[in-house]
């Protein structure tokens, strides 16, 4: 079909697209209403843990389409009881709560850490985030976000995220004080530019917390589900974090996420926390399906071996052109260019001919890859030669 003949006017403007309308996908690969394909290293935002229309999670759905979608949140399901149990076993937290965005997923931390503090802490309900974060975009979740001109855009703000700077513990000392309940960050900036907290960091943060009895949230929407090259990024710093939030790839391209807790931090009482589809068994079949397929043997393995695989070129490619090196774990990682060139050059990637290559600039001077992390070798040296061709071409 022709680009025309979409009836895209009816939808509600909020970012400029441009006029391809995407229509089936696999793998690495996306198909638009023309016929032509691209080679796809944002899938979906980091989404499509497993590529596009993965069989274990078409063949996952189409079993539970046919068997329940959903009988309340007030009842229990199998699906929704044996993802939980999964994430448990393969995780140090305890309790789950399943969600249907990010965003949400963050809600129900800072619910569950105000919780917390008013149960046991005095009423603190300070939750201490980092400048260039990103947490969502609900009210709660963009005001603990440290994004530029978010504080102003839907002000006033929810109170009670102060910022403190990344891999700079002595900026989060700084603000604790009695009113201090939890410190919530991306061990992975993924937003901001794919900025790793340091192992040391991690580290430190986790003694500074224990040591004034306060809690601290992994936000791991982007950076869990193996996208790091471990289940979850907080393992890379040996460290056990009070609360994660999981999304984006938890679902392998539909709606879930999850809130996971410690048992002693797991403190809502009936009533204080719920939604319509949470722990629905369709979404958390799919999930079932892509966690079990990231816990494989050796699957984690090999989302190490291709992130090494991936970050070995960029920096080939980096040297070559005399850019500013590289950053990331696994799978989640940024080429640094040198200016402002990378929207160009996402715009003529997704053009060239006669495929196309879908990339991201997260900020205007660098390019973020987050790919299938069943992406093949043979796949990142398309792409890397796709890049070569788009950069030649400036
Ligand atoms: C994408 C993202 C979110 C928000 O998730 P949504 O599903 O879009 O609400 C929250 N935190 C981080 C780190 C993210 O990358």
């Amino acid at each position: 079909m022709n680009f025309n003949e979409y009836p895209v006017d009816s939808l509600m403007y909020i970012t400029n697209r441009p006029e391809i309308v995407f229509t089936r996908g696999k793998g690495s690969w996306l198909y638009d209403n023309t016929g032509k394909r691209y080679l796809d290293f944002i899938q979906g935002w980091a989404v499509n843990s497993l590529g596009h229309c993965n069989d274990g999670v078409i063949e996952a759905l189409e079993k539970q389409a046919r068997t329940l979608i959903n009988p309340s949140p007030a009842f229990y399901n199998e699906p929704m009881a044996k993802l939980a149990a999964l994430l448990t076993e393969h995780s140090c937290f305890d309790k789950v709560f399943f969600a249907n965005s990010g965003a949400e997923a963050n809600e129900g931390a800072i619910k569950l850490s105000r919780k917390w503090g008013r149960k046991f802490r005095n009423g603190a309900y300070e939750i201490i985030t980092f400048d260039h974060s990103f947490h969502g975009r609900t009210l709660a979740t963009m005001s603990a976000s440290g994004k530029a001109g978010w504080d102003t855009i839907y002000a006033p703000q929810v109170p009670g995220f102060p910022k403190a700077d990344l891999n700079d513990i002595a900026s989060v000392e700084k603000l604790i004080n009695e009113k201090t309940v939890a410190v919530m960050l991306e061990p992975i900036q993924g937003e901001g530019g794919v900025i790793p907290a340091t192992r040391e960091f991690m580290r430190e943060l986790r003694a500074l917390t224990k040591r004034h009895n306060i809690l601290l949230i992994v936000d791991e929407v982007q950076s869990g589900c193996g996208r790091a090259g471990t289940l979850f990024a907080y393992e890379l710093s040996g460290i056990e974090p009070d609360i994660m939030t999981l999304g984006k790839g938890i679902g392998g391209g539909v709606p879930l996420a999850a809130l996971l807790s410690t048992a002693d931090v797991a403190c809502f009482e009936a009533g204080d926390q719920g939604g319509t589809y949470n722990g629905n068994p369709l979404m958390t079949a799919a999930g079932f399906s892509v966690i079990s397929q990231l816990t494989a043997p050796g699957f984690l393995e090999g989302v190490r071996e291709r992130g090494e695989y991936l970050r070995s070129e960029l920096l080939k490619l980096s040297d070559e052109r005399g850019f500013n090196g590289e950053r990331g774990e696994g799978l989640l990682r940024a080429l640094l260019l040198d200016g402002d060139q990378g929207p160009q050059i996402v715009e003529k990637a997704r053009l060239m001919q006669p495929d196309g290559l879908l990339l991201n600039a997260a900020r205007p001077n660098l390019l973020r890859f987050m790919p299938a992390l069943n992406v093949t070798k043979d796949e990142i040296d398309q792409m890397m030669s796709m890049l070569r061709s788009v950069l030649d071409s400036l």
